[in-house]
């Protein structure tokens, strides 16, 4: 496969470079990915200011391209400019840290397959359930095990995959289960700090979920699952759309 590689962590992130030393043997991987990490940053593009764009290298060979813009920027620019348009896939990850229930909608990672996905390709994120010093190795050989079953996958969709693997050694994750995005809110707090100055200022937290249905990606994940989720990024209610149809405005 030909396979854009992109992520929110920035193009040095130890992530990125797990997967692509999982697949580069075996698939054709273009590196384009934020020089800096933007994690949390959804769907947003850079339009006020321009986009630069730096060859990258590592260990000595040219690795990437690193631009200075948001995962969205770096899919559109890359298929754009810099590699054309001759990929199977956008493939985003692996993310430090889950990217599951509402937290998929302030997610780079998962914006950047979504991106891929209005632009005509297949786009996978994939996220490992760690935060701290995480190993990506398990994470990225599922990913990799992942592609080889798509060869088999005959689909006229043109699919989005939001991936989440638990961190555990191997033999404790409890399979791969197919599960719905949790919609139930966030506890979420922001912790009120004074600066060096006497300057009071905030900083925001997510605690943690209230979800409980197990059939979604916020229990599965926690329960030692593999989750894939499929997206789409049509944000119309139908059902809503469908009840408005009666509605009368006078103008
Ligand atoms: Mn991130």
């Amino acid at each position: 496969m030909r396979i854009l590689l992109t992520n929110d962590d920035g193009i040095f992130a130890e992530g990125l470079c797990a997967l692509y030393d999982a697949l580069c043997e075996d698939h054709e991987v273009f590196v384009v990915a934020p020089e800096a990490e933007r994690s949390a940053v959804g769907h947003a593009i850079t339009i006020a200011d321009p986009l630069r764009i730096k060859k990258v290298k590592r260990g000595n060979v040219f690795f990437g391209y690193a631009v200075n813009g948001t995962p969205a920027d770096c899919v559109k620019i890359a298929i754009h400019e810099l590699i054309g348009p001759g990929i199977d896939l956008v493939l985003s990850g692996i993310n430090r840290g889950a990217n599951v229930g509402i937290n998929v909608l302030y997610s780079g990672t998962v914006s950047a397959a979504t991106e891929g996905v209005i632009l005509g390709y297949p786009g996978i994120a994939v996220s490992l359930g760690e935060y701290r010093e995480p190993d990506y190795c398990f994470a990225a050989y599922f990913a990799s095990c992942l592609l080889d079953a798509l060869k088999d996958y005959n689909s006229e969709e043109i699919f989005c995959l939001n991936v989440n693997v638990p961190f555990l050694p191997a033999h404790k994750i409890k399979g791969i289960k197919f599960v719905k995005q949790s919609t139930a809110p966030l506890i979420e707090k922001f912790e009120k700090r004074v600066d060096p100055h006497g300057n009071i200022y905030y900083w925001q937290c997510s605690e943690r979920f209230t979800e409980t249905d197990p059939e979604t990606d916020v229990v599965a994940l926690k329960e030692g699952f593999i989750t894939i989720t499929p997206l789409h990024y049509n944000l119309t209610s139908e059902k809503v759309l469908k009840k408005l149809a009666s509605w009368k405005i006078e103008f």
